[in-house]
C-alpha cells in the first residue's frame, strides 16, 4: 500500500477532492436511508448496523480509504440524531451552517495548534481579532475586552471560577436553582466550598432579594454566578438588580450565558441581557445559538488583563527571549495545550452573515418557538409550561402522567419519529423542545404537535 496523501500543502486539496466526494455522497445516503430525525429502532439496530460498518475495527490490511470512508460516514449519518431535521429538538444541539462547516474542514487540514505562534502564525491572530470582537460585544465599554476561546461553557465556567479564586482566594460560589451542572464540578474540581443556591423567585429566577440575604450573611469572598438562558427553560436570571446586589456587597458576579448570549447579535432582542456588561466573566457558546459545529465556546473578560493568572511558560512554547523578541506568547490563553482553531468557523461565519445575518438567525428561531407555544396553547390535549424565554418550549399531555410523558418520549424517539428532551420543572416532568433550527416551518411544528398529540392518553 503506497503512503496515503497529506491534506496540506499544494497537493493536499487535490487529495482531498476525490475523498470530499465520497464523503459527501455518504452523508447524502446516510441521511436519506435514516429518512427522519434519528434512527428507528432504538439502540439495538443502531448497534447493529454500527459493528456491521465497523467490523473489524483495525484489520490486519487495511480496505483503503474509499471504503473506510463510505461506510463509516454513511453508517454514522443513518445513525445520527440529526439536528438539521426539524423535529430534532431535543438538546442545546445547533444545526451547523454549511459554510462553517466548510470552514472547519480548513481547519482540519492546515492543523494550525494554538499553543505556540510557530505552529498557527495566522490562526492564532485571527484568534485574537475575532476574540476581541465578540468580547466587545459582550462588554462595548470595556477597558481591554478580550476573551478565551473554548470547548464549551463548562470548561468557561471552570475558568471564570478558577479566575475568581486566583485573584481573590477561596471563592464561595453561589448561584440560582438553575445553574448548569458545570458550575457545582468546576467548584468541586477547584477545591473550593460546595456552592450554595440561592431560592428562586416565583418565576424560576435567581431572586435578587434572597441572594442579598445569602451574602450578607455567608463570609466572603463571593463568586455569584447568574444564568442567561437556562438550559432547562432558557430563562434569563434579572441581570441587573444581581449585578447590583453584587456590587453592594463587593461580590464577583460570573454570568452563564452559553444559551442566551447570541442575543447579542439581534437587535430586537439585545435588551434581553442587560446587565450582562457589569459581570467579571460571561461565557457564551456559539454551538448552541450561533450554528457552529462543536466546539465554539468563549469566556469573555472586560480587560485583559483579567486573564495573567493563565500564565505559565514552557521552554520549547514560549521561552522567555522569544517572547521578548516578539513572538506572540499563546499558552496563557488556555489550560489546554495542543488546541484546534475552532476560531477560523467562527470568524468566516461573523463575516459572512454581520451582525445582522446572525441577528436574523436568532429572531427567527425565538419566532418559531413562540409559534411552537400558541400552538401547544390551542391545543386541547397538552399544556404549556410558560412562554418561551428564548427558544425552548416544555409542555405536556394534560391527561399524562410523568411516567406517560416519559413513554412518550421513548417511544417518538425509538419510532424515529421525533426527538425531544425532557426537563423536570415545578415538581413535574415536561417534554422539552429546544429550537435551534432557524429553517423550521409553521407545518413543521405542527407536525411536531400532531405526532405528541397522537401518543396522548386520552
Ligand atoms: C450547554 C450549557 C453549558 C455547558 O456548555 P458546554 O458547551 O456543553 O460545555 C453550561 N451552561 C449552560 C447554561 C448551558 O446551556
Amino acid at each position: 500500500m503506497s503512503t496515503p496523501p497529506l491534506a496540506g500543502g499544494i497537493n493536499g486539496p487535490d487529495a482531498l477532492r476525490p475523498l470530499l466526494a465520497t464523503v459527501l455522497d455518504a452523508l447524502r445516503n446516510g441521511a436519506v436511508a435514516r429518512g427522519g430525525p434519528l434512527p428507528a429502532g432504538g439502540p439495538d439496530a443502531v448497534a447493529t448496523r454500527v459493528r456491521r460498518a465497523a467490523h473489524p475495527v483495525l484489520p490486519d490490511r487495511g480496505v483503503g480509504a474509499p471504503e473506510a470512508l463510505h461506510d463509516l460516514v454513511q453508517a454514522v449519518a443513518h445513525g445520527a440524531a440529526d439536528p438539521a431535521d426539524p423535529l430534532c429538538a431535543a438538546h442545546l444541539h445547533t444545526p451547523p451552517l454549511a459554510l462553517a462547516v466548510a470552514a472547519d474542514l480548513a481547519a482540519s487540514a492546515l492543523n494550525p495548534s494554538l499553543d505556540s505562534w510557530d505552529q498557527a502564525p495566522a490562526a492564532s491572530e485571527l484568534e485574537a481579532a475575532v476574540a476581541r470582537t465578540l468580547a466587545a460585544e459582550v462588554y462595548p465599554a470595556g477597558q481591554s475586552p478580550d476573551a478565551l476561546v473554548t470547548t464549551g461553557s463548562t470548561e468557561a465556567n471552570q475558568l471564570a471560577l478558577l479566575l475568581a479564586r486566583e485573584r481573590h482566594g477561596p471563592v464561595r460560589v453561589i448561584c440560582g436553582p438553575d445553574a448548569h451542572h458545570s458550575v457545582h464540578r468546576a467548584a468541586w474540581l477547584l477545591g473550593l466550598p460546595r456552592p450554595v443556591t440561592v431560592p428562586a423567585t416565583s418565576a424560576g429566577l435567581l431572586d435578587p432579594a434572597a441572594l442579598d440575604t445569602v451574602l450578607t450573611s455567608l463570609p466572603g469572598p463571593h463568586l455569584v454566578t447568574a444564568t442567561a438562558g437556562a438550559t432547562d427553560t432558557g430563562r434569563i436570571d434579572p441581570l441587573c438588580d444581581i449585578a447590583d446586589i453584587c456590587a453592594g456587597h463587593g461580590a464577583q458576579l460570573h454570568i452563564d450565558a452559553a444559551y442566551g448570549g447570541a442575543l447579542l447579535f439581534s437587535e430586537q432582542r439585545r435588551s434581553r441581557l442587560h446587565g450582562l456588561e457589569r459581570a467579571h466573566t460571561v461565557a457564551l457558546d456559539l454551538h448552541k445559538l450561533g450554528w457552529q459545529p462543536v466546539a465554539a465556546g468563549l469566556l469573555a473578560v472586560p480587560d485583559a488583563e483579567q486573564l495573567t493568572p493563565l500564565a505559565h511558560t514552557a521552554d520549547y512554547l514560549n521561552a522567555e527571549d522569544d517572547t521578548n523578541a516578539g513572538l506572540p506568547d499563546l499558552l496563557g490563553r488556555s489550560l489546554r495545550t495542543t488546541r484546534r482553531p475552532d476560531v477560523l468557523k467562527v470568524a468566516v461565519t461573523l463575516r459572512a452573515l454581520g451582525r445582522t445575518g446572525l441577528g436574523d438567525l436568532v429572531d427567527r428561531t425565538c419566532a418559531a418557538a413562540a409559534h411552537l407555544a400558541d400552538l401547544v396553547e390551542k391545543s386541547t390535549l397538552l399544556e404549556l409550561y410558560e412562554r418561551p424565554a428564548i427558544s425552548t418550549v416544555l409542555f405536556r399531555p394534560i391527561a399524562a402522567d410523568d411516567g406517560q410523558t416519559a413513554a412518550i418520549r421513548r417511544s417518538l424517539l425509538t419510532e424515529g419519529r421525533a426527538v425531544l428532551g425532557r426537563a423536570r420543572a415545578s415538581g413535574r416532568l415536561w417534554l422539552k423542545a429546544t429550537l435551534l433550527n432557524p429553517h423550521v416551518t409553521a407545518r413543521d411544528l405542527e407536525t411536531l404537535i400532531e405526532l405528541v398529540e397522537g401518543s396522548t392518553p386520552r
